[in-house]
């Protein structure tokens, strides 16, 4: 029976960029318990307000604006990388340890604040690694009676083909039971945390060397860490597993048409056709989540969600992360995943 909460959607405003702020950016959000409203920057006294499951403020205190035009505080108070990982970590774990597979994704457009989310930045450490992290914690706390296999693989999707910077690449096949999979991908076994940390720098590496090998932004290219945890039970002689997929998705700003060449359009085209494809997956799921009777889930219409497709949906757990700016001037992109998160609620 798929669980009513089965789709859980996040949104988390970040502090203002130095570029914004030497602009003059004004606030154009605001956050009160679960809902947040954006304001129209070029039209006072307009908002939209939207209601997620989580809001997450970046900034201590209120916001004053000097302008008077309008007034957007948060009475929301500041959110850092501890409380994401309490509130959504913890339960991607909570599933592990279940044998239930889950798949956490942050969407948003580039320096919005998904790397930050997920990866993190030195001492702040992201989810990816405190989800890991926290796992080998819990494991070295547990009985005896039952072995632990960890495995990690990181997949970079960029421009529907599948890269582990090997030649060839990798490939999606279909099965009749298991669905999609991934031909080839390699689960690194992983005995503690800092294996998992090297492995994880490697990975930011690839993602970087990859997208710059094919001459593209690595902003236009999904990263994809799957960690896959096995319980034997030595006594019952049974086992539990779970495969957590932890996804920083591609930037989901609209291609600007000046000054970009073909080859950037159609890739720009095919990232938004995942992120399209993604929503529709997803809206499907939460929908067929209530209760009603969803004929069609389009897993098949891109790489990324072929390559999710066994932790999405069923009894897996899916949690979005919508992350964007604060400012006003990137008031037309936040609207956009505000309302792309809200399709997916
Ligand atoms: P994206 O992955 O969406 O392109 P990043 O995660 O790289 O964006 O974020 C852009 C910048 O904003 C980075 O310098 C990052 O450190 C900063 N940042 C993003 N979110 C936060 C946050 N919640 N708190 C503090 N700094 C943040």
């Amino acid at each position: 029976m798929p669980n009513v909460d089965s789709v859980k959607v996040a949104v988390r405003v970040r502090p203002f960029s130095q570029r914004e702020k030497d602009a003059g950016s004004r606030c154009v959000i605001s956050m009160n318990s679960n809902s947040t409203s954006i304001y129209d920057p070029r039209n006072p006294g307009h908002m939209k307000t939207f209601t997620f499951d989580l809001a997450y403020w970046s900034h201590s205190g209120f916001l004053k604006d000097e302008n008077g035009t309008f007034i957007s505080a948060g009475s929301n108070s500041y959110a850092g990388q501890r409380e994401v990982f309490r509130d959504l970590g913890q339960g991607v774990l909570e599933s592990a340890w279940q044998g239930y597979n889950a798949t956490l994704l942050a969407y948003g457009q580039t320096g919005s604040g998904k790397s930050y989310s997920m990866i993190g930045y030195g001492a702040n450490r992201g989810l990816v690694p405190s989800v890991c992290e926290e796992l080998f914690k819990a494991i070295q706390s547990q009985e005896k009676n039952k072995q632990y296999q960890v495995g990690l693989a990181q997949t970079v999707i960029y421009s529907q083909d599948l890269s582990r910077l090997k030649p060839g690449g990798l490939k999606i096949r279909e099965d009749q039971h298991q669905g999609f999979y991934v031909d080839g991908l390699k689960l690194v076994p992983c005995d503690n945390y800092a294996q998992i940390e090297r492995l994880m720098d490697q990975g930011n590496k690839m993602r970087t060397t990859a997208t710059t090998t094919m001459n593209a932004s690595s902003s236009r290219s999904h990263m994809v860490v799957t960690i896959q945890f096995k319980q034997i039970f030595l006594d019952e002689a049974i086992t539990k597993q779970s495969v957590i997929n932890l996804v920083d998705l591609a930037g989901s700003e609209r291609q600007k048409s000046s000054g970009s060449e073909k080859d950037r359009l159609k890739e720009g085209t095919r990232v938004n056709l995942s992120l399209t494809t993604l929503g529709n997956v997803i809206s499907a799921l939460a929908e067929a989540a209530t209760g009603k009777k969803v004929l069609h889930i389009p897993y098949r219409d891109s790489v990324l969600t072929k390559l999710l497709q066994s932790a999405l949906g069923g009894n897996s757990k899916t949690i979005m992360i919508a992350a964007v700016s604060p400012a006003d001037i990137c008031y037309e992109e936040t609207l956009s995943t505000l309302r792309y998160a809200e399709r997916t609620k």
